[in-house]
């Protein structure tokens, strides 16, 4: 395995249709595992209880294997409540993507999430990946990597308690580092009065050792199936700590970044007021084609981590929504991204024998003009899961949701209610406190004929191609002051020029001003008490916005934060005053200083 982000996919063995871990010696489940689940877990934890009592409950898990606990689990509390509920599991192998869509062939018929967890389960990267289903109802957080690791942040970032605990790693004899004495501690540290846990095991040191901090223990008759198995329920007198959702927001902005925003807090149960004086999708959300790809970085940096994880969350997040349209893309070399850049992404990636479907492909020349249709281009990225995504149409069926109003004009908004501010440039004159490094840079881009061309991806390199039925997209314009539009056209046209017929006509245009900081990176945190930010998306709202979203949204809800300390840093809106006190007023175009052109 190449790079320390990286997660080997677990081993697994087929026996007809049940799972064996040979790395283990232990089967994920039993021939009944449907069954086996809601007599090991949903029934001994009170799921239906807990969650008819609380309305919204949260549920811890280690082992997330083939997900099956956590869709049993969400399907009960679908068919007997009202309530939602936060799934939160670790898992230290997680799943090849060959392995989940057997899990899928063998229960979507029966337990249909099964079908959006395998489309969009989560990659095999280290950190945390977060889904969601139904709406917003239910709510997935998985961990990839090391138990305590995972445990540790989840204690750290999350501020609502568990309500119940499956233990689900396999056999304590045969994997005991997810039944060691310290990961009953972080467990416990979590739980309340009433937390309840349930386990297959009956081992009787796991029995011991949860009593030991603090769960009261009984065996389960499991007969005939198997003997018993474990459940218990804390007793120590600690109050719950609720997941609550705000009874009202406001958002400033109605771009993608506010209509995300603003529907995640919506189907979470808060009355959102998203103020845009243009209206929606007035500012960079205007643009009808915009590519969800990733700028990779081969580095280990924050940007890194950040640009992958957004990249993942994008794609799963605007899956089968209005306005969003699979569409592969291929990226090549251009002014960023010299061949050797490109080579150590992909060595950082893509693992040796990359897994079927996996999201990421190098391809050389050849394979280039055949996805392309440019001859001569050198090696290119491959990201076949990418997107086109026509914000306004997207932007509209975000904002579309009994819990948001859209107005013109801010209602004397409520100093107990929170503020998230997503509106671009206009967050210079919002919060001119935090001193901001946002540039306005200007673009445009063009509706061309289509020429004769089989070519399926689009191509994104010195700027970006996006083949169509009768017509293709080409951009976009970087412009720190606005161009004429013709001249805008003809560099799109000049851009692209290898990909077009030499009679290419010029159909329409679409110019918008991006909001680019003076590091590239979004703006997304909290500023004080009230208040929050998530925009400052530059050249890729359409990968990050779904990120800054779900990260303000879980900051709100109690959630543990999908962002990990460092990226969460990296974007904080205070960086640019802390950085103005270090080393003087930013510089370059827009800031007053030195020329970043080069990168878009
Ligand atoms: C030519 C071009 C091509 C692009 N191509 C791509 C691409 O291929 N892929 C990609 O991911 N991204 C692309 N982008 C960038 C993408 O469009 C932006 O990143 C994204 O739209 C930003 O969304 P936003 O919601 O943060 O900001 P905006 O869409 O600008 O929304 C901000 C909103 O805030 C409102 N506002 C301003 N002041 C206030 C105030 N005081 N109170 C309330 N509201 C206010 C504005 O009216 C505006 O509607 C492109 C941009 C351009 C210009």
């Amino acid at each position: 395995m190449r790079s320390p982000e990286l997660l080997m996919p677990a081993e697994i063995e087929w026996r007809d249709t049940q799972c064996y871990a040979p790395r283990f010696g232990d089967i994920y489940a039993s021939a009944d595992a449907q069954a086996e689940v809601e007599r090991v877990f949903v029934e001994p934890c009170g799921v239906s209880q807990l969650s008819t009592r609380y309305g919204r409950i949260t549920i811890a898990e280690l082992g997330f294997g083939t997900g099956l606990n956590f869709v049993v689990t969400a399907a009960r509390v679908l068919r007997d409540t009202t309530a939602h509920m936060h799934f939160i599991s670790i898992e230290g192998h997680p799943l090849a993507q060959s392995d989940w869509e057997r899990m899928r062939a063998q229960y979507h018929s029966r337990l249909p999430l099964y079908d959006r967890l395998a489309d969009h389960a989560p990659p095999l990267l280290r950190g945390w990946h977060r889904r969601e289903f139904c709406g917003g109802r239910i709510v997935l957080s998985v961990f990839h990597g090391d138990v305590l690791d995972g445990l540790a942040e989840l204690a750290a970032g999350q501020s609502a308690g568990v309500d119940a605990w499956y233990l689900d790693g396999f056999a304590p004899a045969r994997n005991p580092d997810m039944w060691s004495a310290e990961v009953f501690a972080a467990a416990a540290r979590t739980a309340h009065e009433g937390t309840t846990v349930g386990t297959f095991t009956s081992a009787g040191s796991v029995r011991r050792a949860l009593s030991a901090v603090g769960f009261e223990m009984q065996r389960v008759d499991q007969r005939p199936h198997k003997r018993e198995s474990l459940a218990g329920v804390f007793k120590k007198a600690r109050p719950r700590r609720a997941s609550v959702a705000p009874v009202a927001v406001t958002v400033l902005g109605a771009g993608i970044g506010g209509a995300l925003v603003a529907r995640d807090l919506a189907q979470q149960g808060a009355a959102v007021t998203v103020v845009d004086p243009d209206g929606p999708a007035a500012g960079a959300s205007r643009i009808p084609a915009a590519i969800m790809h990733a700028r990779l970085l081969a580095d280990g940096s924050a940007t890194a981590e950040y640009r992958v994880a957004a990249y993942h969350h994008a794609g799963a997040r605007l899956a089968a929504m209005n306005g969003v349209t699979p569409q592969p893309v291929v990226q090549i070399c251009g002014p960023n991204l010299s061949e050797n850049k490109l080579r150590r992404i992909a060595a950082r990636y893509i693992p040796e024998e990359p897994p079927e479907g996996y999201w990421l492909a190098l391809l050389e020349g050849g394979a280039v003009a055949t996805h392309t249709g440019l001859t001569d281009a050198g090696p290119g990225l491959l990201f076949p899961c990418a997107n086109l995504i026509d914000l306004p149409t997207l932007v509209t069926a975000l904002l579309d949701h009994t819990g948001i109003e859209v107005r013109r004009d801010l209602p004397g908004a409520h100093p107990e209610h929170p503020m998230v501010v997503c509106n671009g440039l206009g967050a210079l004159e919002t919060l001119p406190d935090l001193g901001l490094e946002l540039a306005h840079v200007h673009g445009q881009l063009d509706r061309v004929s289509m020429p004769q061309t089989t070519a399926a991806s689009a191509l994104v390199g010195n700027g970006y191609f996006v083949p169509g039925e009768r017509s293709c997209i080409v951009g976009a314009t970087y412009e720190y002051a606005p161009w004429d539009p013709g001249r805008a056209t003809a560099a799109n046209i000049e851009k692209n020029i290898q990909l077009l017929d030499s009679g290419v006509r010029p159909l329409s245009r679409y110019r918008a001003t991006r909001a680019v900081t003076s590091d590239r990176l979004p703006i997304i945190g909290q500023v004080s008490d009230n208040l929050w930010m998530a925009t400052g998306f530059g050249s890729m709202g359409t990968t990050a916005a779904p990120l800054a979203a779900a990260e303000v949204c879980s900051a709100l809800m109690g959630w543990l934060p999908p962002l990990s300390a460092r990226v969460r840093q990296a974007l904080d809106p205070h960086r640019f005053r802390a950085r103005q006190q270090r080393r003087g007023p930013a510089k370059g175009p827009g800031y007053g200083g030195h020329d970043r052109r080069a990168e878009p």
